[in-house]
């Protein structure tokens, strides 16, 4: 998939944000292996990045196409958010929309997944958006 850069870069008060958690002056707090994968310290197979999210293929793939959207301000999970982030979610929902169509995707469908906290069966604790496609997929989840 031909990488696709810099067309939702739009959010002044994100950009904002991402510079201030990248800075020495604001050491990584909540960093994860994602943190490492944006800083591109550990290699990944991008698919998507622009100023504020990254879309990389999951190295556990669940379905033929598997691949994990980030933000790069690193929320560490959905019941984190607040209202000030309104824009940067639907920046990475949009992202994953263009993503599953950039991957053949959107003829068939695909299933988007945000797994929280424990119980939700979240493991890397930097909010990420699933996207599923490439065979039919069962529903109810396990
Ligand atoms: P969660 O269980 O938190 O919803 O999803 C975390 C996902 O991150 C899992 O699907 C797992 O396979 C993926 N993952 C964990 N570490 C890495 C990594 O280093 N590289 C990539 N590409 N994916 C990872």
């Amino acid at each position: 998939m031909t990488p696709l850069r810099g067309q939702f870069a739009t959010i002044p008060h994100a950009r904002a944000t991402i510079a201030a958690s990248f800075s020495p002056a604001f050491p990584m707090s909540g960093d994860t292996i994602f943190g490492k994968i944006i800083r591109k310290e550990i290699p990944a197979n991008i698919v998507y990045e622009d100023d504020l999210c990254l879309a990389f293929t999951d190295v556990n793939p669940q379905a033929p196409t598997h691949i994990l959207v980030i933000p790069k301000q690193p929320i560490p999970k959905l019941s984190d958010a607040t209202a000030e982030d309104k824009e940067l979610l639907g920046h990475l929902l949009l992202t994953v929309k263009q993503v599953a169509d950039q991957a053949g995707l959107t003829e068939n469908g695909y299933r988007v997944v945000i797994n929280t906290g424990t119980d939700g069966g979240q493991t890397v604790f930097h909010l990420h958006l699933h996207l599923l496609g490439g065979r039919s997929l069962d529903w109810p989840p396990g």
